[in-house]
């Protein structure tokens, strides 16, 4: 996740760059406001199942007219076993770019995708503070419909907090998790829709300070390679997991995404009972679909950038386990495979 409050280009959680934020929260009744800000939480959209709800600024994409009833049981990922995830990953300590945690914590990915189908794009990213591996970790999961889902999520710590006892439970850590427990909900069938491919991606953070040459090196890269080699046409849809474990969740709209896959995803929260949890704040950030997005892919970030009041948790020592919640991984989990699901009867 970007570290630029001096630009305030993120959500301005920081005390100097809220105000927009603060009055949204206190005043989510004005309607011209919520109109201006898009304070989705509470609105007569959100209470109900169906039709799904759509934000005011997008323009709706074709959905199917005469689509049949959709009577497939709602999804539910193991979000126990999601949580321990993220517990053993944290255990590893910091995982940054280059230090031995981070091998181990490869390793350990790679040991839960044995005999699925999995890539490497690796490479030597040339930085400020020198040159460091980066490994991008691909498991692609084939369906029977041309096109694919794309879910990343990164699992390098930051950088320059690694002297400082951070661990990133959350940033790093929870992302990492659910992924591994999405190729657990994957694995063993051929799906019935689109292929779906889970990326931990390495390198988000940056290694001295938030810029475009300083941040996403993995993405980038890959980015870069799929424009290249003709996969970022496939793609139907791509999602990003970051910072997906606070017990007090509020996912952010980030208006850095495609409108219809930001309320698809509502939709699905919606159709699981989550939604009170998605999309009060909204506003443009940066972090791993960027390189994506600008290319033209259809993308969406999901992130809650709002972990502890004021945001007091995000890069500091602060962020462990005992902040995270399996309730969290089990919203955001059964809500991105109902988003899958939804994508593939599009
Ligand atoms: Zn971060």
């Amino acid at each position: 996740m970007k570290t630029a409050p001096e630009s305030c280009r993120a959500f301005p959680r920081a005390p100097l760059c809220a105000p927009w934020l603060r009055i949204c929260l206190a005043l989510p009744l004005t309607i011209a406001l919520a109109n201006a800000v898009g304070c989705a939480r509470g609105t007569s959209a959100g209470a109900t199942a169906s039709p799904a709800p759509k934000s005011e600024s997008a323009a709706a994409p074709a959905t199917p007219e005469a689509a049949p009833p959709d009577s497939t049981p709602l999804p539910h990922i193991d979000s126990k076993r999601a949580f321990q995830y993220a517990r053993e990953v944290t255990a590893f300590g910091p995982r940054y770019m280059g230090s031995e945690n981070h091998k181990k914590l490869e390793h350990y990915i790679l040991d839960h995708l044995k005999g699925d189908q999995v890539e490497d794009d690796a490479f030597t990213a040339d930085t400020v503070e020198g040159k460091f591996p980066v490994r991008n970790i691909i498991a692609k999961f084939p369906g029977t419909r041309d096109g694919i889902i794309v879910i990343l999520g990164h699992y390098d710590t930051v950088y320059p907090l690694r002297n400082s006892g951070f661990v990133g439970a959350n940033d790093g850590g929870s992302s990492t998790a659910i992924l591994l427990e999405y190729a657990n909900q994957l694995r063993g069938k051929t799906r019935d829709g689109y292929s779906v491919w889970l990326v931990w991606t390495d390198g988000e953070e940056a290694v001295r300070q938030w810029s475009d040459t300083d941040s996403l090196y993995g993405t980038r890269h890959l980015a870069e390679k799929w424009e290249k080699d003709g996969t970022l046409k496939k793609i139907k849809a791509l999602m990003v997991m970051d910072m997906i474990g606070d017990a007090d969740l509020n996912i952010d709209r980030n208006t850095k995404g495609a409108p219809w896959l930001l309320d698809l995803i509502y939709e699905a929260a919606v159709r699981g009972g989550y939604q009170s949890h998605f999309y009060a704040r909204q506003g443009p950030d940066e972090d791993d679909h960027i390189p994506f997005y600008t290319r033209g892919v259809p993308t969406a970030d999901l992130i809650d950038f709002d972990y502890g009041y004021n945001n007091v948790f995000w890069h500091s020592p602060q962020d462990t386990i005992d902040k995270l919640s399996p309730k969290s991984f089990e919203i955001v989990g059964n809500t991105i495979l109902e988003t899958i699901h939804l994508l593939d009867r599009r």
